[in-house]
């Protein structure tokens, strides 16, 4: 097939951030996780956030509380890339994280780290704040304002499940097993045969890890202990 490329969006889909700046802003105010309600809006407005204040906390979940290093991976998503990517599938991870000013530095540095210690596997590194400039095939993201916007751009996009876009018309995942298979029929449906996998003879999710330089940087046994 020609070069089919997967836009895949971060917080939300790959990273758990809800959890992630749940942890930040519990141990800034120094209360316990647990304390705060479920998130169920974009904006946590149940955290008693308005816009400023949810700036303010978040660029200290970024730079102090360094988040973007330490935010648990939504399960099954580095298998299901691998598997994807093993299948002749381009993927292109999409964020939207420079919006810190100042904090480029770190932003960048810890995703980048946190994308190899979790082994999530990409061919194409976008920081971008408008995704429909990046041309994927098609797309996951959980934000509804993304998904409305891609959209309207003619984009296919997978809604991966989340509290705050359970209004939001489908196609829906509510897992990556899920978003596998709904990439795997759109690659299909359009005439192209996915390629068999190339037999590598190690796993795939050991297989980042195992090719990485051994010279001290961050491992997955060490990135929880932020
Ligand atoms: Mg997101």
């Amino acid at each position: 097939m020609g070069e089919y490329i997967l836009g895949v969006d971060l917080d939300g889909v790959c990273g758990d951030h809800a959890t992630a700046f749940r942890n930040a802003v519990a141990a800034d105010r120094g209360i316990d996780p647990a304390e705060l309600p479920a998130q169920q809006t974009w904006n946590f407005t149940e955290w008693g956030l308005d816009r400023a204040a949810f700036e303010v906390l978040h660029r200290r979940a970024v730079m102090e509380h360094r988040m973007f290093r330490s935010m648990p991976v939504i399960p099954g998503c580095a298998d299901a890339l691998w598997r994807l990517s093993d299948a002749g599938i381009s993927i292109r991870i999409i964020t939207h994280r420079l919006y810190t000013n100042w904090g480029h530095s770190v932003a960048v540095t810890d995703t980048v780290d946190w994308l190899d210690a979790n082994a999530i596997p990409y061919r194409d590194l976008c920081f971008m704040g408008d995704k429909t400039d990046v041309a994927a095939n098609a797309y996951v993201d959980d934000a509804p304002h993304n998904i409305d916007a891609l959209r309207a751009a003619g984009a296919e996009v997978l809604v991966f499940d989340q509290p705050y876009n359970s209004e939001v018309t489908g196609p829906r995942a509510l897992s990556w097993f899920e978003v596998e298979h709904w990439v795997l029929d759109q690659v299909t449906r359009d005439g192209n045969a996915v390629q068999a996998p190339i037999g590598f003879a190690d796993s795939a999710i050991g297989r980042l890890p195992n090719h990485l330089p051994q010279t001290g940087g961050p491992s997955p046994e060490s990135m929880g202990e932020h």
